[in-house]
């Protein structure tokens, strides 16, 4: 049995007046809460305070995002066990919006992986495909090529220590959630992947599903088999929404 996680990444919102009543509200939520792992993302500059307000309650602290590199002439950049540092027990890695805003390759993915795992954080790793993609027929062959990659950078046992979030990029922030059947099929293709490496690991490693994911859609979305949980953006900035998806989460393990 893998133990859903439901993860928020706030992206580019939050101040220092608004994160702590959010944190709060998601706290005082998650003690009526068992089963389940929560973390939330907040941006990095928030992530020490955060850090205060989370420390010895069972709220996982994440970043968005971390450097490729440990250390050096990097102006701008902020390495995994700087985040390991100040708290972070998660790092979000490639996401759709790095990937195509920052120009993350697959490669690039697959590095930040590796750093992540050496610090001591467990990645998130994200992949999932464009509506172009989609339509074209593509899905299988991007997620297959992107996983392929964190496979050939870092071993089939680096999976063993991280989280995969299946995110179809057509449904991030747009208010388009994947049906409940478009979802678990490619959740069960990537498990099939992995498991055409290694079957215990394809077993256990724990895959969310990211897309507009609401309150009133997560119940249907993890009752599918193959998906243990969620990365929330839009509905993490409310903890009453995001609860709410916890909640659900908390009821498919009784
Ligand atoms: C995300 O950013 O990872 C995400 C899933 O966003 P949203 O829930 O807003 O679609």
């Amino acid at each position: 049995m893998r133990k859903p996680i439901v993860v928020g990444n706030w992206k580019l919102n939050g101040s220092s007046a608004a994160n702590e009543p959010l944190v709060l509200g998601v706290l005082d939520g998650m003690r009526e809460l068992a089963g389940i792992d929560v973390g939330v993302c907040p941006p990095l500059v928030y992530l020490s305070q955060v850090a205060k307000l989370v420390e010895a309650t069972d709220l996982g602290l994440g970043a968005q995002n971390c450097a490729e590199h440990d250390s050096g002439a990097f102006t701008g950049e902020v390495a995994a066990a700087m985040l390991h540092d100040v708290g972070a027990r998660y790092v979000i890695v490639g996401h759709s919006e790095r990937r195509a805003l920052f120009g993350e390759t697959d490669a690039v993915v697959s590095t930040k992986v590796g750093a992540a795992l050496g610090a001591g954080l467990t990645p998130i790793l994200c992949v999932g495909e464009t509506l172009d993609e989609r339509e074209a027929g593509e899905t299988e062959a991007v997620v297959r090529r992107q996983l392929a990659a964190v496979i050939a950078g870092n071993g089939i046992e680096a999976f063993e220590q991280l989280v995969i979030a299946y995110e179809p990029v057509w449904a991030i922030g747009t208010g388009r959630t994947a049906t409940p059947e478009q979802a678990q099929a490619v959740h069960a293709f990537i498990r099939g992947q992995l498991a055409d490496h290694d079957t215990a690991v394809a077993q256990s490693v724990r895959i969310q599903y990211g897309g507009s994911m609401k309150p009133d859609n997560a119940a249907e979305l993890l009752a599918q088999p193959d998906i243990d949980g969620g990365l929330i953006g839009g509905a993490s900035l409310k903890a009453e929404d995001f609860l709410g998806i916890c909640r659900a989460a908390a009821q498919t393990v009784g």
